[in-house]
């Protein structure tokens, strides 16, 4: 394209322009399509010279070659070694192949009378410094038409971006890293402008707090979740914060509850404070991390110790940890207590050592050394001298702790004071051996049966008792019952039943029998005593007891029988005698009189009395050589006591003897027998008791049994008395009966007689108040 004139002044158009300038004056234009600058049109020179003098990049193609010019500006992103500067005067397809296709259809787009274009960092690689090169450009293509009004040019004005773009992408990779690290550690973040008081968190924040997810919040908003008990701190945190001479740090930990979902965390925040030259925070920024997992274990941890603690505490136990490598030793206060020291005293391994009594030290290092290398626990017990001079006894129990090369570092334990439970063992042990002793200088042999279990444990002497001589555990049928002689086994079998039943025996056992030896086939006479006890539903759970040989006790009482016997029945015969003299005296003229009728009388009471009490001694001698027969007939229990009150009105007529509800009962027993154990139970209520005073006898039927009870106002008897009134010759030792007269033996017999019958016997009293002996007899059905 050529203009007509070659007048114009081109230089004019094409002044300065700096480099480009240059170039484009010194380029030979006749070589080119467009031929010599002075034949340009006018709008090509104008729109160069806008270019050249634009600090601008600007880019034109001109004509249908799209010949090209390009300024100062523009150069630098032509690169080094690469268009620059051959792509001045070149047509575009041959300066741009690589990007042809792209900007093409761009250019014609515009020449064709299509609007201007606009770009915006678009990506255009071009070939510059010796390599294709990702380049970014915003750029604009629009038209300059010619003198004649048709397209003439495109003029591009554009900007290389590449760097912002690089730049920006960068960023977003930067941030996209930060999200994703943010991310990885489950941050949250947030920024909070000082200035507004306005606050942005992340999503995880907004997350955490239950806040809506995209927008700016007032801080105020953002404190709502934070718990009461923390708002304050955390307030007070950020204001610090915002101060210059804090230096803008920020960390605090607090809890947070979800504003929608109440669900908790304990939460650590981490922020820093920008301030500007005034000193004013501009911004305070940070990330929050969700610290309630590492909370809940340290609280738990921090609980469990303190639990440990009050374990320790209410266990009075000591804890202790000694390190072996720096012979360093920490110890609780009880630990201090345990030798002595109080607990604000300084304790270490010295002391420790120093107090243990040096004969045990040897032991108590051979037990550690062996724990250690033996990896087991580490148990001692030894004496400590504590600072008073006393000494007290410690147990310890410890672990050995091991380092890597598997050399023990520590041992950590606790120890008791064991000081009262090792006197106790000693006492124990004493009294072991005392009882011990006791029982092989007294010859008891014990028993011990676990009811439970179903064991019997019978000791040496025991065994012997009963002429055993195998050493196998003893059998209830085949060692006890067998050894039992034949006439004591169902008496003794049975009371063993009863012993067992709480409320029958109170599990109280004392017995007499006799062995007859299993191996030895000796005759032994043993006395037995026992006591069973019961758990909470009175279930028998043991059985002890010890066992007396007596075989030469019974034989000694055996000859006093014997002698009694004898000596009542001599006495008998002379006695009935001067009874018989008695009445003939009685019946002569001479005993008329009225002072020999009064001592004939007196005579004849005391010969009574004599002959009772000698009946009393050969009834006890019967009873004993087993002769106490009973001859059974039926009677009236009313007629009977009536005419034992008729026989010995003359005893009774102290006293005022009621009798009710026993005319109705009739038995089937020895008459002679039983009125005797009535006469016996009135003449102490008698005897026991105050002139005048009331004796009632009242009967009833308890259980298809008559109990007969004979109730005194007298003296009474004490509890322990009580026990042993039916045991023969016991009789109550007090001021009260020391002068009347008795052998301790009417009782027993009473008990004998009514056993006898298959009857119970037994007393209740108040002392000073009065007593009531109680007997019962099956009764006719
Ligand atoms: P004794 O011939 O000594 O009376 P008993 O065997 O009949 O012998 O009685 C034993 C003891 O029991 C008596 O010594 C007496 O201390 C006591 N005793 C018996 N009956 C009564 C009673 N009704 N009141 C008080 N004590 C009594």
């Amino acid at each position: 394209m050529s203009s007509d004139n070659p007048t114009i002044n081109t230089f004019q158009y094409l002044r300065d322009g700096g480099e480009m300038g240059k170039l484009i004056r010194a380029y030979d234009w006749s070589e080119n399509v467009l031929g010599k600058p002075e034949y340009w049109p006018q709008s090509l020179l104008t729109t160069l010279s806008i270019m050249l003098n634009s600090r601008f990049p600007m880019f034109l193609w001109w004509g249908p070659d799209l010949i090209q010019f390009y300024n100062d500006a523009y150069r630098p992103s032509l690169g080094n070694n690469g268009k620059h500067p051959t792509a001045i005067g070149q047509r575009g397809e041959d300066c741009w192949p690589e990007i042809w296709p792209i900007i093409k259809p761009l250019i014609d787009q515009v020449m064709s009378g299509g609007s201007s274009t606009f770009n915006e960092d678009q990506l255009i690689p071009i070939y510059r410094n010796n390599r294709l090169e990702d380049v970014y450009w915003t750029f604009s293509y629009s038209r300059v038409n010619d003198e004649s009004g048709n397209p003439g040019g495109v003029l591009v004005i554009c900007s290389e971006t590449t760097r912002q773009v690089q730049a920006h992408h960068e960023l977003l990779n930067a941030k996209n890293e930060l999200d994703f690290a943010l991310d990885a550690a489950d941050l949250g973040t947030w920024d909070l402008n000082p200035l507004t008081g306005s606050f942005v968190g992340n999503s995880r924040l907004k997350a955490w707090f239950g806040l809506n997810a995209d927008s700016e919040i007032e801080l105020s908003e953002a404190l709502e979740a934070i718990v009461p008990c923390d708002r304050e701190r955390v307030r007070e945190a950020i204001k610090q914060a915002l101060t210059y001479e804090s230096g803008g740090h920020y960390d605090i930990e607090y809890s947070i509850v979800n504003i929608e979902t109440a669900a908790s965390r304990n939460i650590r925040a981490m922020g820093k404070a920008i301030f500007n030259a005034n000193k004013e925070a501009i911004r305070l920024s940070g990330i929050i991390q969700d610290i309630t997992p590492e909370k809940t274990v340290s609280e738990q941890l921090k609980e469990s110790t303190q639990r440990l603690e009050m374990a320790l505490d209410a266990a009075n136990l000591g804890s202790f940890d000694l390190d072996f490598t720096t012979g360093n030793m920490i110890c609780n206060a009880q630990y201090k207590a345990n030798f002595g020291y109080p607990a604000d005293a300084p304790f270490n391994l010295q002391l420790f050592i120093d107090a243990i009594l040096p004969e045990y030290m040897p032991e108590v290092v051979a037990l550690r050394d062996k724990a250690i290398a033996n990896k087991t626990l580490y148990h001692a017990k030894y004496p400590v001298r504590w600072p008073d001079g006393s000494i007290h006894w410690i147990s310890v129990h410890g672990k050995p702790y091991y380092g890597r090369d598997g050399k023990a570092i520590r041992i950590i334990g606790v120890s008791n004071d064991i000081t009262r439970q090792v006197n106790a063992q000693k006492e124990l042990e004493r009294i072991y051996e005392q009882a011990r002793l006791s029982k092989e200088a007294a010859q008891l042999g014990t028993f011990d049966l676990d009811l439970q279990k179903g064991t019997m444990e019978w000791d040496e002497r025991c065994r012997t008792l009963f002429g055993i001589s195998h050493a196998d555990p003893v059998s209830y049928e085949k060692d006890f019952l067998a050894g039992l002689h034949p006439d004591d086994k169902e008496r003794i079998h049975k009371k063993i039943e009863e012993v067992y039943i709480k409320s029958v025996s109170n599990g109280d056992y004392d017995v007499e029998y006799r062995t007859i030896g299993l191996d030895d086939k000796k005759l032994r006479w043993v006395r037995a005593k026992g006591k069973t006890y019961f758990d909470e539903q009175d279930k028998p759970l043991r059985f002890i007891g010890s066992v007396l040989d007596i075989t030469e006790q019974k034989s000694d009482e055996l000859r006093k029988n014997d002698f009694i016997s004898m000596v009542s029945h001599e006495l008998k015969t002379p006695l009935t005698s001067v009874k018989a003299y008695i009445q003939m005296l009685m019946e002569i003229e001479l005993a008329k009189d009225e002072f020999m009728k009064q001592v004939l009388k007196k005579a004849d009471n005391q010969v009574k009395r004599m002959g009772s009490l000698i009946d009393g001694f050969l009834n006890v001698s019967r009873l004993e050589s087993g002769k106490l027969l009973l001859n059974k007939e039926h009677f009236n229990l009313n007629d009977l006591i009536e005419e034992i009150k008729d026989d010995a009105s003359l005893i009774f007529s102290s006293h005022v003897i009621k009798t009710t509800h026993c005319d109705t009962f009739t038995v089937n027993a020895d008459k002679e027998k039983i009125g005797s154990v009535i006469l016996n139970l009135l003449s102490n209520a008698v005897k026991y008791s105050q002139k005048n005073s009331a004796i009632h006898i009242d009967c009833s039927e308890h259980n298809g049994m008559v109990k007969i009870s004979v109730h005194d106002e007298g003296i009474g008897i004490n509890e322990q008395d009580i026990k042993k009134l039916f045991d023969r010759f016991y009789r109550v030792e007090n001021n009260q009966n020391r002068f009347i007269s008795g052998f301790g033996i009417g009782l027993y017999l009473c008990a004998e007689i009514i056993q006898g019958h298959g009857g119970n016997i037994w007393a209740e009293s108040t002392p000073d108040k009065g007593s009531v002996f109680h007997f019962t007899l099956p009764l006719l059905n």
